[in-house]
C-alpha cells in the first residue's frame, strides 16, 4: 500500500540523474546514489492487472514514481511510454506520478 496517494506503488527506476539537494529523493535515495532502471515490466503489469481484479468494482490506484523520476530517463527506457500504454487499456483504475 502507498498510502494516502494511491492503494499500491511500482518502480519503474530509482533515483534521479539530477542528484538536487531540495529534492525528496535526496533523502530518500541519497544513499544509493546510481540510477537503477526496472525492464521486467511485462511482469510488472501482470501483477498490476491481478491488483485491480482483486479490488474491483472500487477503483484502483497506482503510483508509479515514488522511488526515482522515470522521466528523466525515458528517452532511453521508453519505460513510462509502455506503462502509459497499459494503463489505457485498464478500466477501475488510475495512474498517478
Ligand atoms: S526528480 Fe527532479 S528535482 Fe528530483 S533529483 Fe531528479 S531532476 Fe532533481
Amino acid at each position: 500500500m502507498c498510502k494516502p496517494s494511491a492503494h499500491y506503488q511500482f518502480y519503474l527506476m530509482t533515483n534521479s540523474p539530477g542528484h538536487c539537494e531540495y529534492c525528496y529523493l535526496f533523502t530518500t535515495q541519497g544513499k544509493k546514489t546510481y540510477v537503477r532502471v526496472y525492464v521486467n515490466l511485462e511482469k510488472t503489469f501482470k501483477a498490476i492487472d491481478k491488483d485491480i481484479a482483486e479490488r474491483l468494482p472500487k477503483k484502483t490506484v497506482f503510483e508509479a514514481a515514488s522511488t526515482g523520476d522515470p522521466l528523466a530517463v525515458e528517452h532511453i527506457t521508453g519505460g513510462l511510454y509502455e506503462t502509459i500504454s497499459h494503463f489505457g487499456t485498464l478500466t477501475h483504475t488510475k495512474l498517478i506520478k
